[in-house]
């Protein structure tokens, strides 16, 4: 369906099916048998009352789709394999998945599963995130990586190296300077031996959207100076055969393969000044950027597109890593990625639901007709006016569309001048304003100036595409439904918070509205919208502007066994309001004796309102803690 472009950014997991709505194929278009699941099966399945054999929710809700992180995992490895195959290199891929791109407990249990027969490890950039990977792991391979990043503390350095005792295989890799005498001295006195890393501040600068903080002055990583002041530090101490890998990070979504070599040829220089000065180097980890597409692209010059396949970029890394290290004559090390957006972006899908659209149009009717007949009204805009007016109505004898469009333009500033003055009543203005609607219409405006409809969706922007507003990130949304009848109107999409912000203004491929279908008075009943590739990033940073909190979220696998061919297999309802007031540290409970001591003071208990009232009333004030914030269908 082109007009969405999902042939280029949903293949292989969307496409739309005979019946119009948006199907699912959990193990990608070219595996068999391939078992699709209608998006739309799954929302009456989670909408449906209980008593009809549904779940009894409501919009907007996150669908997981586990089988497509297997896929998306199995095939990130599969490249590898094939690259390390192909090129005769002489050692593995083993990848870790960063966990800030989405923290959820099932996902990241998920990737540990699914990634155990290949060692997948974890990557923690954070003292809770540590923890988290720990407890994960302990269900993964034994030789899995757990890589420690980011700024650490004593606390943190104390917590890696205790993971050590418990036979993780956690490497701390350093972000600064300073956290190397805190390894030295924690691991002295927690009588652990450490295997540290460094995180490298590579030249090479990242030209894309996350680029920013890359090359000599970006955020982030050790300099040459800081690395060589650190290699000697840990020679003095006697512990440099615990230096044993090298990491680097350039920014996220990297837009080529020519960037992906370059900066993989700086960082296997410094792999192998490192060998040369004497660590015990092991693992490469490349770090994050494998980028998807989102906008269906397949563009370099696009902020959220890409130009090259998961093939292609693992053997960019492969071939490059090799040929400096054979140039070198160094062993070829093991290659770590830390894929987070290329891992987990795919399997979730964020659908919300529109609950009313309007337009910029005004209406002509015959009471505006009437209303602008009346000798008066003319008359009381001044002589200008008047004079437009009967041009207008000239032209439009003559047919000249453009002529009375003219026209209507200066007699509405008239207008709107005259009402700013006092000088109108609200239904003379409104006269004007359809007639002047109804002049542009028969003007046949182009398209781009067609009046756009507001699509007011159940839903906060800020809660749920946070990296849109936070950073102008796109990403496919679209109907998913109803794909088989042309939409006819274009919309832009706005949401339930009371901010300006709140309010998708740009949509893939630069456009400024969305064809949508239309609502009113149509056989469209609800009318679903899904947000697509937004598994990384969007909630680990989701913000609770007007208390609406993350969506529900339910999990699905296909079942060959079942009339639609999914089953449910794990729900997980968002934060109902008492939730989302607990966690700004209100008290729901207190909250209610509150109000019944509100009540009882006003002397409903045993007032003219009768004695149990004030029972009614407060166990009625009882029940919105546990609602759902955003709106309900009724
Ligand atoms: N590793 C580090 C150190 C990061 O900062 C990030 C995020 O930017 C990632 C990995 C994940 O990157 P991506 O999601 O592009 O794979």
């Amino acid at each position: 369906y082109t007009l969405y472009r999902v042939d280029g950014w949903g293949k292989p997991y969307f496409a739309v099916n005979p019946a119009g709505n948006i199907s699912v194929r959990t193990h990608g278009q070219d595996t068999f048998p391939s078992q699709d699941i209608d998006l739309m099966d799954v929302v009456n399945k989670v909408t449906d009352p209980i008593s009809d054999g549904g779940l009894g929710l409501c919009a907007p809700f996150i669908v997981r789709f586990p089988e497509i992180l297997k896929h998306r995992l199995e095939s990130l490895q599969s490249a590898f394999n094939s690259a390390v195959s192909s090129h005769g290199y002489g050692a593995h891929y083993q990848g870790v998945y960063p966990v800030k791109c989405n923290q959820d407990r099932f996902i990241v249990e998920d990737i540990v599963k699914f990634g155990k027969p290949f060692r997948f490890g974890l990557e923690a950039g954070s003292k809770a995130e540590l923890l988290l990977a720990m407890h994960c792991l302990c269900k993964g391979s034994p030789d899995a990586l757990l890589v420690c990043n980011g700024f650490k503390d004593a606390e943190y350095i104390s917590l890696a190296l205790l993971s050590r005792k418990l036979a993780f295989n956690t490497v701390v890799v350093f972000e600064q300077e300073e956290e190397l005498n805190l390894v030295i001295e924690l691991s002295k006195k927690l009588n652990v031996r450490p295997v540290v890393g460094i995180r490298a501040k590579l030249r090479t600068m990242h030209s894309g959207h996350y680029g920013s903080t890359s090359g000599e002055k970006g955020k982030f990583g050790l300099t040459t100076t800081q690395i060589l002041r650190i290699v000697g530090k840990l020679g003095q101490e006697g512990m440099l055969n615990c230096l044993q890998l090298l990491h680097f990070h350039i920014g996220s979504q990297i837009p080529t393969t020519a960037l992906v070599a370059d900066s993989a040829s700086e960082a296997a220089q410094i792999y192998c000044e490192l060998v040369r000065l004497g660590a015990s180097m092991q693992v490469i980890d490349v770090g994050g950027g494998l980028g998807i597409d989102y906008d269906g692209s397949k563009s370099p010059h696009s902020d959220v597109s890409v130009s090259y396949t998961l093939e292609e970029y693992a053997a960019t890394i492969v071939g490059t890593l090799m040929s400096v290290c054979d140039q070198r004559s160094i062993k070829h090390p093991v290659i770590s990625s830390e894929s987070g957006r290329a891992t987990v972006s795919h399997h979730t899908i964020l659908i919300f639901e529109a609950f009313s659209s309007s337009s910029n149009e005004h209406s002509y009717s015959a009471m505006s007709a009437r209303i602008l007949n009346i000798e008066n009204f003319l008359d009381s805009l001044g002589g200008e006016a008047r004079a437009d007016y009967k041009s207008l109505v000239a032209a439009a004898g003559r047919g000249e569309n453009g002529a009375c469009l003219h026209h209507a333009d200066r007699l509405k500033q008239h207008t709107v001048r005259r009402f700013k003055q006092g000088g109108l009543t609200m239904e003379q203005l409104a006269a004007v304003d359809g007639l002047h609607s109804m002049v542009s219409g028969a003007a046949g405006q182009p398209s781009s100036q067609a009046p756009v409809h507001t699509y007011r969706v159940n839903l906060s922007i800020f809660t749920s595409i946070p990296n849109y507003w936070g950073t102008g990130h796109l990403f496919p949304i679209m109907p998913i439904h109803h794909l088989d009848h042309r939409p006819t109107v274009r919309g832009v999409i706005t949401d339930l918070t009371c901010d300006s912000d709140g309010k998708l203004a740009t949509y893939i491929g630069g456009e400024s509205s969305l064809p949508l279908h239309e609502l009113d008075g149509k056989k469209c009943g609800r009318y679903y919208l899904g947000m697509f590739l937004g598994g990384a990033y969007e909630e680990a940073q989701d913000g609770l502007h007007n208390m609406f909190g993350g969506p529900n979220v339910v999990r699905l696998e296909t079942d060959a066994g079942s009339p639609q061919g999914f089953m449910v297999t794990r729900l997980l309802p968002g934060p109902s309001c008492g939730d989302l007031l607990r966690s700004l540290r209100h008290e729901p409970e207190c909250m209610v004796e509150t109000f019944k001591s509100r009540a009882k003071e006003l002397g409903m208990e045993n007032g003219e309102l009768g004695g149990s009232a004030a029972e009614t009333l407060t166990g009625g004030l009882a029940r919105f803690f546990a609602s759902w914030p955003y709106l309900v269908a009724t």
